[in-house]
């Protein structure tokens, strides 16, 4: 009798992945828009590959504009490279016939794991306006998700500092909650640089009853530029004044990033010596910053066999 070979060897189940990496470590890449972009992310996960992520996500472009770009990207890495692969979906621009068919095309291609987004309006903008026949909240394509496609994994988005459309911070983790009731398997926090955010989050997300795993996302700052474009962006923005008083000191922009750095590799120490259930690196496409951290506290480990 002949044996099938198993078409998709690292396709993992996001609920498996996080029962067994305690904590998980992941990394987020973004969809390149230029060759040049390509060969500097396909080079970077070249150099992180080898430090063993439990999985590896894609993001998907804001208005929807890197679809078939995503598309590609998720399908590389995981058929190419052998990573397990979170996809990320937005709702932006897009029906509920579209979004079906989108995720139609991951599931035949052996992806299991979906980060259920609802995007930000196009630029300029200040509303999100919900697409004709499409959904208007994150938690309304997690529920479509879990429906029509009950063995994926899904993500869904969190916000230690609060999410700006909804400044009602008790309104705002109900609408979390709403979310994980739908039926998501995990939260991934936006990023954050003082560690009592996201601790005091994780309590308030356990008071209101959610009690999915919560990874910390971690963005180091190694720049001015994006220390302001973050904050002009309120993106986790709520620079402890340790931060911004190590990046005063900082003469020049090397010792700027270095103490960028310094301060997202205390911030892992400290998630990992309390024992949370997983670290995510913003990558934005570079390996200096994460494979620094990594060194610094030791995180590299063999890929688990799924
Ligand atoms: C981990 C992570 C990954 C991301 N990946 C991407 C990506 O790949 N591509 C991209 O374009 N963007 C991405 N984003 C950014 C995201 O698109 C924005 O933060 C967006 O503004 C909100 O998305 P959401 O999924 O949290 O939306 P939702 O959970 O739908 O929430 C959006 C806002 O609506 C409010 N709300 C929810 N439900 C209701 C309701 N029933 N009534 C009234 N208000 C409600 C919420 O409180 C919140 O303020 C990501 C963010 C994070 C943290």
């Amino acid at each position: 009798m002949s044996e099938t070979k198993d078409p998709y060897p690292r396709v993992e189940h996001i609920n498996h992945i996080l029962e067994h990496d305690r904590p998980a470590f992941s990394f987020e890449f973004s969809p390149p828009r230029t060759p040049a972009g390509a060969e500097r992310l396909y080079q970077t996960i070249e150099e992180l590959a080898p430090l063993g992520p439990s999985y590896v996500s894609v993001t998907y472009g804001a208005g929807g504009s890197t679809r078939e770009l995503t598309h590609d990207v998720v399908l590389r890495m995981q058929r190419d490279l052998g990573l397990t692969v979170v996809a990320h979906l937005t709702c932006v621009g897009a029906s509920r016939a579209e979004i079906g068919s989108i995720l139609g095309k991951y599931y035949s291609s052996g992806i299991r794991n979906i980060m259920a987004i609802r995007g930000d309006p196009p630029l300029g903008e200040t509303r999100f306006v919900p697409p004709r026949d499409g959904f208007a909240y994150a938690a309304e394509l997690v529920a479509f998700i879990k429906r029509e496609f009950p063995d994926i994994g899904i993500g869904v988005a969190g916000y230690p500092e609060g999410h700006i459309d909804t400044p009602n911070r008790l309104r705002e983790i109900e609408h979390l909650k709403a979310k994980v009731d739908a039926g998501a398997d995990y939260v991934c926090t936006q990023l954050f640089y003082d560690n009592r955010d996201y601790f005091d989050f994780c309590e308030r997300c356990a008071l209101v009853g959610v009690h999915v795993p919560i990874l910390a996302g971690i963005m180091p700052i190694t720049s001015r530029r994006t220390m302001h474009r973050m904050a002009e962006l309120a993106l986790g923005s709520r620079y402890p004044a340790g931060l911004l008083h190590r990046f005063m000191l900082a003469e020049d922009d090397e010792r700027l990033e270095r103490a960028g750095i310094e301060w997202a590799t205390e911030q892992v120490r400290e998630l990992v010596a309390r024992d949370i259930r997983g670290v995510h690196f913003y990558t934005l496409n570079l390996s200096k910053a994460t494979a620094s951290i990594y060194r610094a506290l030791g995180l590299a480990r063999k890929r688990r066999a799924p």
